[in-house]
């Protein structure tokens, strides 16, 4: 999927958040089966017992039980609530079980000092439920690993660690203190045990098995969900669907082959708001009808059980019949909005699977592991296209004005990537060198707005084709622009689907900017075809590599297609320094995170999945050398193909390939959260040798001491003056500290650690070093992407408080001369942070002089017009200048753009489509009503959504509070449309005018909000905008209880998010304040 563009977010499991009055009644019971627990530890502690654990266990268990027959009880709503609120509560006490047996034991080992192997409880594992059975083997392991004993101070240490642990492993908000008495103070009452413990002995445990722990922890936290079980499994699906695109209904009929393994009653698959009408199950000629039919709305399954037993061994036909609601939620089979050329309204049928709503759809055995193959037949009027994965073979007309198309069959596939689409639609048609079929299907009338993804798709397809050395294996690849599509783009196979803004070109209207980025979407969507769909991965904690991989390869291929985009300097600021700033939060997490749950997996489509995986695989891809690479893909792609895989199938390929340690490297990149800020000094040994000294420690955004121990290994490599663009020296850092020694450096020589900013970590060298290498930024003889790691890196130190602002916006100055594009851009992001504190402050004025005057060179380098054979790049850079010029309150070229944007609203010389943003922010910032309005004429005007996006986003930057309210009115009115208006509120509350009305305008219309996003990326995307801008511990105080008091489910780690970046602007600010003051007056 393409969700890069569109950032971060989604649902999450915490829907204990919305519940938390619920808390209150649970609370008791828990705080209750916690003394008793803390009796039978005391007794256990006393009397050596080894059973007392186990009596606690099937305690513990009876209170279980009693739990859920008082939710029986209860109507369905309820029932829900009370099983998140358990879970998570569940969630606690284990913890607290876990950390006070381990306790336990030290205290008894303490006692016999002698290592207690009493303590592992000698029971019938087979009597436990999962979740005891689980504990009871945890134990057994705690026992087995006591041998290395350390001090109690360390214990202290790792048990914080392993809160930490802990809480990532959770459901991805982090646990937090202050909701420990919630059961019955139980953090205070470690806090007692442990200062009782002897000094001299601890345990080793818990670091030492951190990543198993991470794996079981997640079992027992999932434990209420399961993976289908395989005892039947699926071979082929006939899959007949017939929406009704003016009731909003849909009608379908499967008939699945499928093998049975183990003989059984029961079968389970997926579904999920269908309503199964009929069901028949042919097995060796017999025709059995089911004697029950139960859902389960929690696990999203349905289960047929039979009187008799199905044989193992045996095949059998399933045929079921079902009905479903054509929905308007954007996921599972729903309706898409679109107006005829002549104005009327009408709705298509369009699909969204990934990544689990094929079962909205039809029911399924809906895991990517689960493969099948699938003839798929639409029953649709007959004035509509109807498409899917695979070219049409048949077409019957039924009467009543329908027809039913039959599709050929798919190879063996996932369900997330089946797809069909119902709808009107014009398309270009091209061929690929190598014979595919490839279609740009897009609304009637526009079908030149395809053309350019057409060129695209038919280039790529032969580019990937070589690239990993296997043909595509579908006759035919369509993409087709979709009026109503929350993500960016969706790779279904043979038949990718788009947000209108990421496949359509209008020539006169398309920004340069947003070519490129749909270059990038279909390069990316077209990777998948490969990499996704002919090899999967096993289970959606390995999406990282499906998404991060994608989002690489990306790049690769439009490097390949337009190398004039320079797109890989442009990767280290779109991907690479994006998810170095959020992987430097506290609340950040690792890449491949264990996950169950439909609601937890929806979480992970986020950048780290997409911006740090991507990022590492750039790292691996360096270090193992392009060709290897490749060779490592084709063995990978040859080896899994039609398959699943983990993250290790990879690694084991690229090691097989490059004979280098892939697996040892990538690994502590792939499960450790955050990365290394690698420090380092030098000392001229002779004439000719340097000595640096590298030391690796975890960045921490607010400069604090990291939360543990990390260590990364890391491949460094080195450049010197002697050579700018050569790589010195390559070697793995792979430890604390290490010396390494440079040949051929002389005294005046610079050192670059990093070069070409591929390694995912930031730099900070010492004062020396860095002097050297400022004249060779001023003279630029550092190639573009060194002087872009330089200024990102030092600016993050700033952010962190390990180097003064006044002291970055001096090393700014070096960058007077600049002309590359992506390095602009760099600048450009870091003074964006900065303008966030000044807004705070009353120095704007100064700091628009500073702007001035830094970006003004530049400007009048480029001028306003493309020049004749002007560079892409230059293009770029000049939207982006004048842009700034008009934000720094530039009299001269705020002119110049209101008299641009005349000419344009009269019709008589239009703006170019890339400086349309900056002229439309020129008039409308110092806008009146009368501007406001005739803006809103330009949008009504257009029916290009991209036109249409870039006009209501513009319109955010108003300077009048009450006009930024007419606004938000605006796009809330039903004018913009619900997968748009977010951006439009997000315009207004990122401009320090509508800042303080935003939050006050969302307070107030909370519930309408959440009833029209909630569980929705765009949710989360607005919340973040709407409160990371803010600067002081009391706003950080006031959002934390706003969110504790009001219930947002699914925001929870991004509100932790931005509240920790809140308090990192007010420690900032509270930091440089001083220092900013009279470095900006001095200019
Ligand atoms: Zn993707």
């Amino acid at each position: 999927m393409y969700s890069n563009a569109l950032k971060t977010g989604c649902r999450t499991a915490m829907q204990a958040w919305k519940f938390k009055n619920e808390l209150g009644k649970l609370r008791l019971d828990l705080a209750k089966a916690n003394t008793e627990f803390t009796q039978h530890l005391l007794k256990a502690v006393s009397c050596n017992c080894p059973v007392s654990s186990t009596r606690f266990i099937q305690k513990r268990h009876r209170i279980k039980i009693a739990l859920q027959r008082q939710r029986i009880q209860q109507s369905k709503p309820q029932i829900k609530q009370k099983f998140a609120i358990e879970l998570r509560s569940r969630l606690y006490s284990y913890r607290c079980y876990r950390e006070l047996t381990a306790i336990a034991v030290v205290v008894i080992a303490s006692k016999q000092s002698q290592l207690p192997s009493v303590v592992s409880p000698k029971i019938n594992c087979a009597q436990l439920s999962p979740l005891e059975n689980f504990l009871c083997t945890e134990n057994c392991h705690l026992s087995e690993h006591l041998d290395s004993a350390i001090s109690s101070k360390q214990y202290v240490k790792q048990q914080k660690q392993f809160y930490r642990d802990y809480s990532n492993a959770s459901f991805g908000a982090p646990l937090k203190y202050t909701e420990a008495p919630l059961l019955g103070d139980l953090c205070q009452k470690y806090g007692l045990v442990i200062s009782r413990t002897s000094a001299d002995v601890g345990l080793n445990y818990v670091a030492g098995h951190r990543n198993q722990f991470h794996r079981k922890m997640s079992t027992s936290s999932q434990k209420e969900f399961k993976r289908l079980p395989t005892n039947v499994v699926p071979t082929h699906y006939d899959l007949e669907l017939q929406p009704n695109l003016e009731a909003f209904t849909f009608e379908g009929k499967t008939s699945v082959n499928l093998k049975i393994c183990d003989s059984t009653k029961c079968i389970t698959l997926n579904a999920l708001d269908i309503k199964i009408n009929s069901v028949e199950l042919d097995v060796n000629g017999d025709k059995l009808q089911p004697s029950n039919i139960s859902y389960s709305t929690d696990n999203e399954t349905v289960t047929l059980t039979f009187d008799q037993e199905l044989p193992a061994g045996a095949s059998g036909i399933l045929k079921m019949s079902f009905a479903g609601e054509l929905n308007d939620k954007m996921k599972g089979f729903y309706r898409s909005k679109y107006f005829t050329p002549g104005g009327e309204e009408r709705y298509a049928g369009v699909t969204q699977f990934e990544a689990t709503d094929a079962r909205r759809c039809f029911p399924c055995w809906d895991e990517p592991a689960i493969k099948a193959t699938f003839d798929i037949a639409l029953i649709v009027p007959l004035d509509r296209i109807a498409l899917s994965n695979m070219p049409e073979v048949k077409e019957e007309n039924l009467g009543h004005n329908l027809r039913r198309i039959s599709f050929d069959r798919t190879p063996i596939m996932s369900t997330y990537l089946v797809a069909v689409v119902v709808g009107e639609y014009d398309y270009v048609e091209g061929k690929s060198e190598d014979g595919i079929i490839v279609r740009v299907f897009t609304p009637v009338g526009k079908k030149e707005q395809g053309i350019f993804a057409l060129e695209v798709a038919t280039k790529v397809l032969p580019y990937y084709k070589s690239y990993f050395n296997i043909a595509y294996p579908l006759p035919k690849m369509d993409l087709i622009a979709i009026s109503d599509f929350s993500a960016g783009a969706m790779e279904n196979w043979g038949l990718v689907t788009y947000r209108e803004t990421f496949v359509l070109v209008d020539p006169k209207n398309t920004s340069l900017m947003r070519k490129q980025s749909i270059a990038l979407t279909v390069g990316h969507e077209i990777a998948h075809q490969w990499f996704g769909n002919l090899v999967t991965m096993e289970w959606w904690t390995h999406l990282w590599l499906n998404e991060g991989y994608a989002s690489f390869v990306e790049f690769l291929c439009v490097n390949h297609l337009f190398p004039e985009y320079d797109i890989w300097t442009q990767f280290v600021t779109d991907m690479y320094t994006r998810a170095l700033e959020l992987d430097s939060l506290k609340n950040s997490h690792p890449i491949e995170v264990p996950v169950g749950h439909p609601c937890e997996i929806d979480e992970i489509f986020d950048e780290i999945s997409y911006n740090k995986g991507a990022s590492v695989i750039r790292m691996l891809h360096d270090y193992i050398g392009e060709e290897d690479f490749r060779k490592g893909m084709n063995i990978y792609l040859t080896r899994h193909q039609y398959k699943n895989t983990f993250t290790e199938d990879l690694w084991a390929a690229l090691q097989e390939a490059s004979s280098k340690p892939v697996a040892k490297v990538m690994s502590t990149w792939i499960k450790l959260k955050g990365f290394p800020v690698v420090s380092v000094e030098s000392i001229q040994k002779s004439d000719n040798q340097r000595v640096l000294k590298l030391t690796q420690n975890k960045f921490t955004a607010d400069g604090s001491a990291p939360d543990g121990d990390y260590t990364w290994v890391i491949p460094v490599t080195v450049s010197t003056s002697r050579d700018p663009s050569k790589i010195a020296k390559t070697f793995l850092l792979d430890k604390k500290t290490m010396e390494v020694v440079l040949d051929d450096v002389s005294a005046d020589d610079w050192v670059k650690i990093n070069p070409g900013t591929v390694g995912f970590y930031r730099t900070r060298y010492s004062k020396e070093m860095l002097e050297k290498l400022l004249p060779a930024v001023r003279k630029m003889v550092l190639p573009p992407l060194d002087r872009l790691g330089l200024i990102d890196d030092m600016f993050a130190m700033v952010q962190a408080g390990q180097a003064s602002t006044a002291q970055v916006l001096q090393l700014i100055d070096s960058y007077r001369n600049e002309s590359n594009y992506t390095v602009w851009t760099a600048i450009t992001n870091s003074l964006a942070n900065l303008h966030i504190l000044i807004s705070h402050t009353d120095l704007m004025e100064h700091f628009n002089r500073y702007g001035e005057k830094l970006y003004r060179p530049v400007a009048e380098r480029l001028g306003w017009d493309v020049q004749e054979g002007e560079n892409h790049l230059d293009t770029l850079l000049r939207s982006l200048v004048l842009s700034r010029l008009v934000s720094f309150r530039c009299k001269d070229i705020i002119a110049e753009a209101q008299k641009r944007f005349r000419e344009h609203a009269d019709g008589t010389n239009p703006i170019p489509a890339d400086l349309r943003s900056t002229c439309y922010k020129a008039v409308l910032q110092d806008g009146n009503e009368k501007i406001f309005n005739e803006m809103l004429q330009l949008y009504r005007s257009t029916d290009l959504h991209e036109e249409q996006d870039r006009i209501s986003r513009a319109l955010g930057c108003i300077g009048n509070v009450d006009l930024l309210r007419k606004v938000i009115d605006f796009a809330m009115s039903g004018e913009v449309r619900a997968q748009d208006s977010v951006f439009v509120i997000v315009a207004v509350a990122v401009n320090p005018k509508g800042r303080d009305m935003a939050w006050e305008f969302f307070k107030d219309n909370n519930q309408k909000l959440l009833e029209q996003y909630q569980g929705s990326f765009l949710l989360t995307r607005l919340i973040k905008y709407l409160i990371e801008n803010f600067a002081s511990e009391e706003r950080a105080v006031e959002v934390e209880d706003y969110f504790k008091k009001n219930q947002f489910p699914g925001t929870e780690r991004t509100v932790s998010q931005a509240v920790e970046t809140i308090r990192l602007n007010a420690n900032w600010l509270k930091r440089d304040l001083d220092s900013l003051t009279s470095y900006l007056k001095q200019q």
